[in-house]
């Protein structure tokens, strides 16, 4: 039994220098036969670089070798197995765990029926099930059957877990067939022979450094190298832990001591720590990302250019908005950054996707969109040009006006209208190589091996045309490495690789693959400014530190949902959950704060960062160290006292006020050419009298939405289409009087559904959508019919005019009247709609007052057009009825809507109790009066006044408008 005590360092003090003292003190002589065991790899380098500072080392001389547990079980597990094994890969584990699932026995009911067999079914809960093989393996725990479970997992992880030791009994024997091992199935040997440890390193001075949770493994192989008396064992923590106090975070290592019966006592060396030594701790209370982030920026400007400092990120997604707010100065990067979070793996999963949503070599345009968007894809080189950027910009406006599902590799680029008539060969080669690279490579594969050769064609593709992005962008230009050099290999040479799997298999495993792949950033030299993760800082000291994100969500952080074994699970087969995760990260943190001068905690508490998530709470780390200030002051601390500043962005949001247009000469003259050349429709009128701002907006300066392919159906197309089939379909019987109700509803039926066939928007309609449609519009058009009275027809589609002054010219106002009718010897104007009907009040007919107010006004004075917009409805069937008086000499007795939209029944204008008389004046004398103040309003009005309103929230031009 070994009376060695646990050595703890001071955890204010700097770990690897303290260390160094204790090696050089103790093992100057034979340095380079000391093996020192880290956690991790980088504290290596620190020591390293302590050491050959160190003064009281003669040099030259060998440093002591380090290591981490992973290796030194790999060297432990082949000194005492003479049989040599060969690391399984990550895809390797998963193929020999299927094989072991496939080998249960499958007779048995119950469970095993649920066991995912198939390779299909079972390659998504592969990584999973290797995960949770080698976490049993590390903790060296029995596998035990995990029953019951089916009320909290889906029915393939119960029959996974229900089996949990037939499997893994099962993977043994397979990885010891083929022999090969994992870092998992390596402790588990280590376990077997762990009298046999202390002899393999006899000779070797080993200091176990740094740890603090062990695992299964890492307790029993240390504890027997410790008892042997071969090693030391250094804690860096508070020291008031060897009295028997110590800050709480530290119970791990409390029980620690207990099962071993050792002693923790402080290294003698250390200088012991007083109340000065404490960090001095700031708050930044920021209300979103923004702000956190620019007050980030102002302390580092404040920051002493030769002050080491850390700014630690417990969420790694912060590195790259990060990176934009340090200093001019010297910066190293040290963590992992997760591939899935890089611009790489958006265009992998873009990819990916028009696989998934496309059809037989045709893709669906936003995903093509999406791909010619990519940054990437758009600055592809090309003898020092980026050609493809105005190829892209052409194609995306054809896919916008195109169909749902395309055929990317039919298209082929107007080069002559991009002025590229001499390089054209040269880029359409490019362009035909990036298809087939994103494309053709990813639909064809049809194996991991398969798939690994569609991306090594990407990044070839990437690197070969990628000119100076590389070089400008290393965080991506090391991502791309990363993936060539790791994600490909692994799925290329795997027992799996050559299995043919669906897509849907494939393109899983791949996004498990590169969730699980990180890119690490190694910093050299290690000094200056640092960007750290969290995990980073272990063993680690930093002088002043800056710690973003220190929210609940980030620190202790909530785990992803494992949907094989979940939290509430763990327990059950003795694996740490949830509780023992948040008591490491506590260690982690409090460990780095205690070793710093100074300490800025920056968190948010505003801003919630997508619309189904909560907003972030700050950390029970800060609320501890907020109240622990609270108590020592007595009093509360609020937001802008020292030491809890809040920060929020001075608030600029964009002018939502819509400002009014102020006619200049420049508005004049566009005004005036748009009416010379088009003149004025009721549309546009009606557009004006409602906003005269939207007027301009829309029909002067002719703004439109950007195209867009009508998945849904395309309503102007489809009233287009009604218009020209029902005029098709009347024409015969212009000028003659018919019962239009007893003409055949299913010939005008057919002609409909036979249009409607030949429409591209039609044709790019999911199939129930296109069924609907036709039986509807069939449906419609035919009890349209049988509504119609007898009639005589007139005129169907047919241009009615008449010119009005304006600006000392003469302009057009015109509409297409879509039939006139003679009915019981009076005309009636009839226009179909496939919309909306707007009513008129008739009262507007009545209003003295405001025909006054028209008649009169003038600029500057009390204005009417705002009192018109609601009871005019549409100007529509009053302008028509007035053209049409203007044209035949004559006033129609009525004007009607035909509504499409719903049973085609007639909406006649005037109500029945509207006199002759009456309907005349409207006709003859209100309605021109109207159209004659629109005019001079439109003219002398010094400005376009937007006019506020609910219909705003769906006014296409709302952007440019403003309001
Ligand atoms: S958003 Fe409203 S105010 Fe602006 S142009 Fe459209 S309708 Fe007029």
């Amino acid at each position: 039994m070994s009376t060695r005590p646990i050595r703890i360092i001071p955890w204010q003090a700097d770990f690897p220098s303290a260390l160094a003292d204790t090696l050089v003190r103790e093992h100057a002589d034979r340095m380079a036969d000391c093996l020192v065991v880290f956690p991790h790899h980088r504290p290596a380098r620190y020591l390293a670089a302590r050491l050959t500072e160190h003064e009281g080392l003669a040099k030259p001389c060998l440093l002591p070798e380090t290591t981490t547990f992973t290796e030194l079980v790999s060297r432990l597990r082949a000194a005492t197995h003479a049989m040599p094994l060969v690391q399984a890969g990550p895809l390797d584990r998963v193929a020999l765990l299927h094989e072991a699932v496939q080998g249960l026995d499958a007779r048995t009911s119950g469970l095993l029926a649920d066991l995912p067999r198939e390779i299909e079914r079972f390659l998504p809960w592969g990584i999973r099930l290797s995960e949770l093989m080698e976490e049993l393996m590390r903790h060296g725990l029995p596998p035990r059957d995990l029953l019951a479970a089916e009320d909290e997992v889906l029915p393939e992880a119960a029959a996974l877990l229900g089996h949990c030791e037939a499997i893994y009994s099962a993977y043994l024997g397979l990885l010891a067939r083929e022999g090969l091992t994992t870092p998992g199935n390596d402790c588990r040997l280590v376990l077997q022979a762990l009298d046999e440890v202390p002899a393999v390193l006899d000779g070797h001075p080993l200091v176990i450094a740094g740890f603090y949770a062990l695992s299964g493994a890492e307790d029993a192989i240390f504890r027997a190298l410790w008892q042997s008396g071969s090693a030391d064992v250094l804690w860096h923590a508070d020291p008031g832990i060897a009295q028997g106090r110590g800050h709480w975070c530290l119970e791990e290592l409390r029980a620690w001591a207990g099962r071993w019966g050792a002693r923790p006592v402080v290294e003698a060396t250390c200088a012991p720590a007083g109340e000065a030594d404490a960090p001095t701790l700031r708050f930044v209370e920021a209300y979103d990302r923004h702000s956190e982030l620019l007050e980030l920026g102002r302390e580092l400007a404040r920051l002493p250019e030769d002050q080491a400092a850390a700014v630690v990120l417990p969420d790694e997604a912060l590195l790259p908005p990060v990176l934009h707010h340090l200093p001019e100065r010297e910066c190293n990067i040290s963590m992992g950054y997760p591939l899935e979070r890089a611009s790489l793996a958006q265009l992998v999963e873009t990819l990916l996707r028009l696989q998934e949503n496309g059809l037989s070599g045709r893709y669906v345009w936003r995903d093509v969109v999406a791909l010619i968007r990519h940054p990437y894809l758009k600055m592809l080189d090309l003898h020092g040009e980026r050609p493809l950027r105005t190829v892209f910009r052409q194609w995306e406006k054809e896919l916008r006006g195109g169909e749902k599902l395309v055929d990317p590799l039919t298209w082929a680029p107007q080069y002559a209208d991009l002025g590229m008539v001499d390089g054209a060969r040269a880029v359409d080669a490019l362009l035909r190589r990036l298809l087939r690279c994103c494309l053709t490579a990813f639909a064809e594969a049809r194996t991991l091996a398969g798939l690994a050769e569609a991306l090594r064609g990407l990044c070839d593709l990437l690197v070969e045309h990628g000119g100076e992005l590389w070089r400008d962008y290393l965080l991506d230009a090391e991502c791309l490495f990363r993936l060539r050099t790791s994600l490909l290999p692994a799925l290329a040479h795997s027992r799996l690789s050559h299995e043919e799997l669906p897509h849907s298999v494939l393109f899983a495993v791949l996004r498990q693959v590169l969730a699980g792949e990180r890119v690490p950033f190694e910093p050299e030299p290690i000094t200056g400014l640092q960007v750290v993760g969290m995990l980073e800082t272990r063993l680690l000291r930093f002088p002043r530190l800056f710690v973003l994100e220190a929210t609940e969500e980030r620190l202790p952080g909530t785990p992803g949902h494992d949907p094989l074994l979940p939290d509430t699970l763990r327990a059950r087969l003795g694996l740490p959950d949830l509780r023992a995760r948040d008591t490491v990260a506590a260690y982690t943190f409090f460990r780095l704060l205690a070793g710093a001068e100074e300490a800025v905690l920056f968190y948010r508490q505003g801003d919630a960062p997508g619309l189904l998530e909560s907003t972030p709470v700050r950390s029970r780390f800060v609320e501890m160290l907020l109240w622990e200030e609270e108590k020592r002051r007595g009093s509360l601390i609020k937001p802008g006292m020292p030491p809890l500043a809040s920060v929020s962005l001075p608030l600029s949001p964009i002018r939502s006020e819509a400002l009014a247009v102020e006619k200049t000469e420049a508005v004049r003259a566009a005004l005036l050419g748009r009416l010379r050349s088009k003149g004025l429709s009721p549309t546009a009128l009606d557009a004006y009298v409602r906003c005269p701002k939207s007027f301009f907006l829309r029909h002067v300066c002719r703004l439109r939405p950007p195209d867009e392919v009508s998945e849904d159906g395309d309503p102007a197309a489809l009233g287009s289409l009604v218009h020209r089939v029902l005029s098709d379909f009347l024409a015969p019987y212009a000028g003659h009087e018919t019962n239009l109700a007893a003409l055949p509803g299913e010939e005008l039926a057919e002609r409909f559904s036979y249009a409607l066939r030949t429409e591209p928007f039609f044709q790019s309609m999911p199939l129930d959508a296109r069924i609907v449609l036709d039986r509807t519009g069939r449906s419609r058009l035919k009890n349209f019919l049988a509504g119609q009275p007898h009639t005589t027809i007139l005129a169907l589609e047919e241009r009615f005019e008449t010119r009005l002054p304006f600006a000392g010219e003469e302009i057009a106002l015109s509409g297409i009247v879509d039939r006139l009718d003679r009915r019981g010897g009076r005309l009636v104007v009839v226009d179909y709609k496939t919309g909306r009907v707007q009513k008129a009040k008739m009262a507007l007919w009545d209003d003295a007052a405001l025909w006054q107010a028209c008649a009169e006004w003038s600029p500057g004075g009390d204005d009417p057009l705002p009192r018109l917009a609601g009871p005019l409805g549409s100007l529509q069937l009053p302008m028509y009825m007035t053209l049409c008086w203007g044209r035949e000499g004559e006033a129609p007795a009525d004007a009607a809507w035909v509504e499409l939209a719903d049973q085609g029944a007639e909406i006649a204008y005037f109500p029945r109790n509207f006199g002759q008389e009456e309907r005349d004046r409207v006709i003859r004398e209100l309605t021109p009066a109207l159209l004659r103040f629109l005019l001079h309003h439109m003219e002398h009005a010094p400005t376009f006044e937007p006019v506020p309103q609910d219909a705003c929230r769906y006014c296409d031009v709302r952007g440019p408008c403003g309001a």
